[in-house]
């Protein structure tokens, strides 16, 4: 079976939430997207792999050559948002306004973008009115919604669902979790993938395979910057961020080799696991 590896394409400055990060500081720091997001190319290319790479607005309207490379590579693109904001940060009115900006900022490179993840899992029951903005700009995916605790529910599924929307059906797709002790652990993305040995990911991604449904990685190119700048952020955050980001390139490459991935919608309909409409 075809699994999703997904990459949400920000800079390493591009952390919610944090004053001293604000998007008018952004110009003042040293871009690395560009570099470390072709590092993660040439790593999909060594392992055959293809993804879909949700790119943040802002950065395909510095970085328009860098989209259409992906885009050459065989890999889908989607929106990450404009300006990296939460989606219940943004409230409704202004959720609806950075998706567009983002939409027309991938559009100016020749992407047309069918698929939306928001930055830190931010679609929550707190911002359920998101998946209504996704579907009135026509876009049929959406990636957002994490089943675990804290940035969404442990009651989400975790299989790819349709969510009906006032404005039409969303495809849902969650990403990869796994139970240990008790506990739901973020296994395909973040602190949770880069502190996993890759055997162990590898058997979460064969049991989902298994029951029959695709399983969804997520990464970013700041993770495997081999020099990564680093800034004071609260202790959620620093962990979020920082957490064994040493060596992960190497995990990740052990990963990519061990599975098969694709693109969100292609990994969707290698499966049969769709559910009835919630
Ligand atoms: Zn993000």
């Amino acid at each position: 079976m075809l699994n999703a590896l997904t990459v949400d394409v920000e800079e390493w400055f591009h952390v919610c939430g944090v004053p001293a990060l604000d998007p008018a500081c952004w110009e003042n720091l040293p871009s690395r997207v560009d570099a470390t997001t072709r590092l993660l190319l040439r790593l999909c290319e060594q392992t055959d792999s293809r993804a879909t790479f949700f790119v943040v607005g802002w950065v395909a309207e510095r970085w328009p050559q860098l989209v259409a490379d992906i885009r050459a590579a065989g890999h889908q693109i989607g929106s990450h948002g404009h300006l990296h904001a939460r989606a219940y940060d943004l409230g409704e009115a202004g959720f609806a306004e950075d998706l567009r900006a983002s939409i027309a900022a991938l559009e100016a490179t020749g992407a047309r973008p069918l698929c939306y993840r928001a930055p830190e899992w931010s679609i929550n029951d707190r911002s359920l009115w998101a998946l209504d903005a996704i579907a009135r700009e026509r876009l049929t995916v959406d990636a957002s919604m994490a089943p675990v605790k804290i940035v969404g529910s442990v009651r989400y599924p975790r299989t790819p669902h349709v969510r009906t929307t006032a404005a039409g059906p969303v495809l849902e797709v969650p990403p990869l979790v796994a139970d240990r002790f008790g506990q739901v652990l973020p296994i395909g993305w973040g602190w949770g993938l880069r502190s996993s040995a890759p055997a162990a990911v590898l058997r979460t991604i064969e049991r989902a395979n298994q029951a029959g449904a695709p399983a969804v990685l997520t990464v970013h190119p700041w993770e495997i910057d081999p020099d990564p700048p680093r800034v004071a952020l609260p202790l959620r955050l620093r962990f979020a961020h920082y957490f064994r980001l040493s060596g992960f390139a190497g995990r990740l490459r052990e990963i990519l080799e061990g599975a098969r991935f694709g693109p969100i919608d292609a990994a969707v309909a290698s499966s049969h696991s769709l559910l009835p409409a919630s």
